[in-house]
């Protein structure tokens, strides 16, 4: 018999995993709770397909490293190229300027993202995808993972990993195999998140570029915020969020008065009146930073976890999925390198360290966040991170490093790399911009 390894969970972690370790393994099954649809359709097991969904460019990267073809089928199939932060209307401290940069965004539907990738994968002969396949346990003891249950019996493996997502059972499995339990940090600013789909203008249908307003912890409220992506057949997905306290109200009059009267700018609500709408408004309050902390466990042999179902983030930092691609990228090569799955497990683990750093890093100074409380060395931090955005609207240098990281095309130290720090300690030439910077085409197209 061949090697096997069975990928738990057929979402977007499942299958930059499949794709990942298909040179490793004679076989890889993927087992799916959901009726997997025939196209680009949200399902019931990834209702976050209905929110707007940033693909940056360190996880589309290693995306088509894993998947070659996989930006060229994207673009074919409609999805936005998007320049950053030369087509970002971009909202921090004030409003960013507009220049070239060496980074970019993949603006789409999460359901069409999801259907590429599953497709593409599923054409290769060793990777079968099975729909309707919820695995029920692990099999195994405290030393050795060796299969799960399935609905189809035992399957046998050599690696287990599971990728089932923030609502995973595997901490509970792992804990009836007597391997402990794992350790969980919760990090919740309260977010709540409402999504309405438009078409957009018919002359701004094509070349717009993504609108974004960041929630601001300065002000002694909670935050808010919102971004508009264009995506496939002229649409605009609209997603608004407010921290606690703060909530839009998943409503038709409750989403457009936040997007017209609650942030910081009108823009938002400028935009959406001269679209039309195509959906209801769909809310969900899934966002809080959440992780598994595997990496302090003993944990078995044969098994390992990754995507969200080992750490998940507030989606606003539209990290997720890029974490996943690097999960799975680094889990082959320490594989490849003769390592151990708990090697591999700690080096997922390093992988979403800075990200969970930078994301409960601003979180945690919205009014009422749950499960930390800001030291002063947190302030500090917070005052330096403020100084590098005011820095970067007139220095170049420190924008790229920033976007650089932010979009995990580069790790966090390149932030503190010295040419760049020295440009920070200059400080700021010019202020941010008072208005947001769409060209005069652009205004015009969109209507406004
Ligand atoms: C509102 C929202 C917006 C987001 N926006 C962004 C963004 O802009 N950019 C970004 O990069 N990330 C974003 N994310 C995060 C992103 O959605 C996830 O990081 C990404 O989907 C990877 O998740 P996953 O595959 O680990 O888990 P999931 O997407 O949750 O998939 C888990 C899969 O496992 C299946 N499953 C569960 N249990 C079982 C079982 N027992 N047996 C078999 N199958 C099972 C589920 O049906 C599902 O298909 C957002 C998340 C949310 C909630």
């Amino acid at each position: 018999m061949g090697t096997r390894v069975v990928v738990i969970g057929g979402g977007l972690a499942g299958m930059v995993t499949a794709a990942a370790l298909r040179s490793r393994f004679d076989e890889v099954v993927v087992l799916e709770r959901d009726k997997l649809p025939d196209g680009a359709e949200v399902r019931k097991g990834v209702p976050q397909a209905r929110h707007a969904h940033l693909l940056v460019s360190g996880g589309a990267r290693v995306i088509e490293s894993l998947v070659p073809g996989f930006l060229d089928r994207m673009y074919a199939e409609g999805a936005h190229h998007v320049n950053a932060p030369g087509d970002l209307v971009t909202m921090v401290m004030g409003w960013m300027p507009r220049r070239r940069g060496s980074q970019f965004l993949v603006a789409s539907s999460r359901a069409l993202l999801d259907w590429v990738m599953r497709d593409m994968v599923s054409r290769d002969p060793r990777v079968q995808i099975r729909s309707e396949s919820p695995a029920h346990e692990l099999i195994g003891d405290a030393k050795r993972v060796r299969g799960v249950r399935g609905p189809d019996g035992v399957l046998e493996a050599d690696l287990v990993v599971d990728t089932a997502g923030r609502g995973s059972r595997a901490p509970k499995w792992l804990a009836e195999l007597g391997a402990g339990d794992v350790r969980t940090e919760v990090i919740d600013s309260g977010l709540a998140y409402v999504t309405r789909v438009f078409q957009a203008p018919e002359a701004a249908r094509t070349r717009f570029p993504i609108i974004s307003m960041q929630a601001d912890s300065h002000l002694p409220e909670p935050g808010r915020g919102g971004v508009l992506l264009p995506m496939e057949g002229g649409r605009w997905i609209v997603t608004l969020a407010g921290t606690r306290g703060g909530e839009p109200l998943a409503t038709v009059d409750g989403y457009t008065d936040f997007a017209t009267n609650r942030l910081r700018h009108p823009i938002m609500g400028e935009l959406i009146a001269r679209a039309e709408p195509l959906t209801d408004v769909y809310g969900t309050r899934t966002t809080s930073n959440q992780r598994y902390r595997y990496d302090e466990l003993d944990v078995p042999e044969g098994f390992v976890a990754l995507g969200d179902s080992v750490a998940a983030f507030n989606p606003v930092y539209g990290q997720g999925m890029s974490i996943s691609a690097h999960s799975a990228f680094v889990l082959r090569g320490v594989l490849a390198d003769g390592g151990s799955t708990r090697q591999a497990q700690r080096a997922i683990s390093r992988i979403t360290a800075g990200p969970w750093e930078m994301a409960t890093g601003m979180d945690m100074h919205f009014p009422d966040v749950r499960g930390v409380q800001p030291t002063r060395l947190d302030r500090m931090r917070r005052a330096f991170a403020d100084r590098m955005t005011l820095t970067a609207v007139s220095r170049q240098r420190v924008y790229e490093a920033m976007n650089a990281t932010y979009m995990l095309a580069k790790p966090m130290s390149s932030m503190m790399a010295p040419g760049v720090l020295l440009d920070v300690l200059r400080g700021p030439i010019d202020p941010p911009l008072a208005e947001p910077p769409l060209t005069v085409d652009e205004r015009r197209r969109a209507g406004l």
